[in-house]
C-alpha cells in the first residue's frame, strides 16, 4: 500500500464506514465479526493471498484442527453474513491516506472509500530460504512451524535447517532435539553452495534430500 493524492471531488464521493479492514485472513475476519456485533459499519477488503497459501490443513487451532485453511475463511465469511453492517469485498487496497476527516482508501479499480478508523490486518509474507526444493515442497515436506505440522510428521525422519549461530537456528536445533516430534532419525542441516552439511546427527538413519 502507498499514500495517494485523492482530489476533493473523490473525497466527497467516498463512501464512509466506521472501520475499513485491510486483509481478510483470520485476524481481519475476527475483527469484522466483533465490529459487526458492535453494529459498526465495516468494509473488509481482501486480496486473497493468505500467508498460509501452501498449507493443506490447520493444526492446533481450537475447533478447526485438521481443517483446510480456505474452509476456515469460508466459514468465517458465512458467519459474517447475519451482520448487515459488515461488507466483504474481494479487492486489493492499493493506497491509504490519513486526513483530518478520517482515513481515505483507494481500491484497485479506482473506487475510493473512507472510514473513521483503518485496521491493517494484512498478515506477513514468509521469505523462504534459497534452498533447492524449498518452494516446491513448502507446506508438503518443508515446514516452518513444528506446532502447525509436527504432529502429522511424527516419528518421520526430520532435518532442521538453520543458517548460523543465531537464536533462530537455536530454535531449529532445539526442534530437532526435542523428544516427541521425531524419534531417532533427525539431524540439523545447513546449506552451503557445495551442498547440504549435517551439523548434528542423532542416528545412522538420516534421510538426505
Ligand atoms: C505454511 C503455513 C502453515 C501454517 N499452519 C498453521 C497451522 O497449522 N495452525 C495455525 O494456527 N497457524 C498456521 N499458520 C500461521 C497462520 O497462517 C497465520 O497465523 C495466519 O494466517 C495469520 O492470519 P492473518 O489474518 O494475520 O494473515 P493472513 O492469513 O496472511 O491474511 C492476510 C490477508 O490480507 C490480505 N491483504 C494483504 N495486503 C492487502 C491489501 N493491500 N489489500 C487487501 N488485502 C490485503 C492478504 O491477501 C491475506 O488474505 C501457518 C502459516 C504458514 C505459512
Amino acid at each position: 500500500m502507498r499514500n495517494f493524492p485523492l482530489n476533493e471531488t473523490a473525497l466527497r464521493s467516498a463512501f464512509m464506514f466506521d472501520v475499513i479492514i485491510v486483509g481478510g485472513g483470520p485476524a481481519g475476519l475476527n475483527a469484522a465479526l466483533i465490529l459487526g456485533r458492535c453494529r459498526r459499519r465495516v468494509l473488509l477488503c481482501d486480496s486473497g493471498r493468505p500467508r498460509n497459501w501452501a498449507s493443506r490443513a490447520i493444526g492446533g487451532f481450537l475447533s478447526r484442527d485438521g481443517c483446510p485453511p480456505d474452509t476456515l475463511r469460508r466459514i468465517a465469511r458465512e458467519q459474517l453474513a447475519p451482520y448487515p453492517d459488515v461488507r466483504v469485498k474481494d479487492i486489493e487496497v492499493v493506497a491509504a491516506e490519513r486526513r483530518e476527516t478520517g482515513f481515505h482508501v483507494l481500491l484497485a479499480g479506482g473506487a475510493a472509500v473512507s472510514a473513521r478508523k483503518l485496521l491493517l490486518a494484512t498478515g506477513v509474507v514468509d521469505d523462504l530460504p534459497p534452498l533447492p526444493g524449498a518452494e516446491a515442497f513448502y507446506g508438503r515436506g518443508v515446514h516452518h512451524c513444528p506446532y502447525c505440522d509436527g504432529w502429522e510428521l511424527r516419528d518421520a525422519p526430520l532435518a532442521a535447517y538453520g543458517k548460523g549461530a543465531s537464536s533462530r537456528d537455536q530454535s531449529a536445533s532445539a526442534c530437532c532435539r526435542r523428544p516427541g516430534w521425531a524419534t531417532s532419525r533427525r539431524c540439523w542441516m545447513t546449506w552451503k553452495p557445495k551442498g547440504w552439511r549435517c551439523r548434528r546427527r542423532s542416528t545412522r538413519h538420516v534421510n538426505k534430500p
